[in-house]
């Protein structure tokens, strides 16, 4: 059975509330809310114009395999030949199509819990045994080499890594990693893969700086770096995204399946995000963006850490709060409630999930429960995600409207009570 990205599956629910004439405030949504900056939009433009509109090379066109094996390979201190880069629609594709290629049923994942939802999701879909690595809030939402020690056996056959990370902004140390990369090269198979999503590359607060895996010696040969436009260049619909793998012929076969799939990426796009990559123009773009997601993260994580109940960690990069809301769920009532739903209600939902469902219906404000990024082992862990993309004044009222519901003991009973949208 294949899951889903709950992010999209609100889209309905907050749809239905703006019919009835409310306005929601959208803090599910993983997608920056900037323009496209200009220079990208006219280099799709101008591609547009030269009519590339037709099939192309299904691996991505060679400017922009050039571009992004040299902006990879300078960035990770790597030497990287455009025959090992593979084009595909979004940085999610190859999430799912990695688990299809490098694993067989009964081999074992490890992903990080929370985490992304596609890692989790594909796992049963493709048989494999699903190995979730829960990440440790005190620990700022990583792990550490000995953690990873534990969950690696002779099956493990691909490990993701999201740093910095969706759903905890999390932003693991150079320090471990080295960690993480000596208990791989010691536990795991030597064929290990090790999936590092570097989708949230640029969106770094405090000077954090990304650092891959693969930039340790070693560890290349083992590596898929995977990045893409949606989340640097706030272009979610360009869908383009990339892997570096460690072969050409490993890239022969993504080629292959993206022959299969979907044959090709819109040339046009391509062209924009070589520009987008390559432009000095990108990087004054990238700074405005995450200027203005720094000073939303200080407003919205200080709000929170002030409403009784909440405690929110400092994300270093992403751009989600991720706060634990386990004392407002015991003092709302929330666990009581969900303690007495019937068998059958409460196997769908979970105290995360209500607490969202009274602020989205009843306060209008879309987040994202818990269980949205990794439902396995996950029972007892009680986490909202509120994305900081959307305007800084309706964060400011977004932490306003979660502190009134969390005192409205009366309003939740209702709410409960009225039994219609508890999960
Ligand atoms: N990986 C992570 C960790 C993400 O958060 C996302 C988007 N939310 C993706 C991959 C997929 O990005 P894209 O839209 O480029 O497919």
């Amino acid at each position: 059975m294949i899951d889903t990205e709950n992010a999209f599956k609100v889209g309905p629910y907050i749809a239905g509330i703006e019919k009835e004439g409310h306005k929601v405030i959208k803090c599910n949504l993983g997608e920056p809310d900037f323009a496209l900056p200009k220079h990208i939009v006219d280099a799709i433009k101008a591609a547009l114009d030269k009519d590339m509109t037709h099939y192309c090379d299904p691996q991505g066109i060679l400017p922009l395999r050039e571009a992004v094996a040299k902006y990879i390979g300078e960035s990770r201190g790597l030497n990287i030949a455009p025959d090992r880069v593979v084009v595909f629609p979004g940085g999610k594709p190859p999430i799912g199509l990695c688990q299809q290629t490098y694993c067989n049923p009964g081999d074992e994942i490890i992903y990080p819990s929370p985490g992304f939802p596609i890692y989790e999701s594909f796992v049963k879909y493709v048989g494999a045994k699903p190995v979730p690595l829960h990440l440790d809030e005190k620990k700022g939402f990583s792990f550490t080499g000995e953690e990873l020690a534990r969950l690696i056996t002779p099956r493990t056959k691909l490990i993701y890594l999201n740093f910095p990370s969706n759903p905890t902004g999390g932003v693991a140390t150079k320090e471990q990693i080295v960690d993480i990369a000596r208990v791989i090269k010691e536990k795991a198979n030597p064929d290990i893969r090790i999936y590092s999503d570097e989708i949230y590359e640029q969106i770094l607060f405090d000077g954090e700086h990304n650092f891959s895996i693969a930039s340790l010696h070693g560890m290349e040969k083992n590596t898929v770096i995977v990045s893409g436009v949606s989340k640097s260049y706030s272009w979610t619909g360009g869908r383009i995204g990339w892997a570096v793998f460690p072969s050409a012929e490993e890239a022969q076969v993504f080629k292959n399946l993206n022959i299969n799939y979907f044959s090709c990426i819109p040339a046009y796009n391509q062209m924009g995000a070589v520009t987008a990559i390559t432009s000095p123009e990108s990087k004054k773009s990238i700074h405005a963006m995450v200027s203005a997601f720094h000073e939303r993260r200080d407003i919205v994580v200080n709000g929170l850490n002030k409403i009784e109940g909440v405690r929110c960690q400092l994300p270093k990069g992403a751009f989600y709060a991720f706060p634990n809301i386990s004392g407002l769920c015991k003092s709302l009532g929330v666990f009581d409630a969900f303690e007495s739903l019937p068998a059958e209600t409460g196997a769908k939902t979970s105290p995360s999930t209500i607490f969202q469902m009274f602020m989205l219906f009843k306060y209008y404000v879309a987040t994202m429960d818990r269980k949205s990024f990794g439902r396995i082992g996950a029972e007892n862990m009680h986490y909202l995600r509120i994305s900081i993309a959307t305007g800084k004044n309706d964060l400011i009222e977004a932490v306003k409207r979660m502190d009134t519901a969390s005192k409205d003991r009366a309003g939740f009973e209702a709410f409960v009570k009225e039994g219609k949208r508890l999960f």
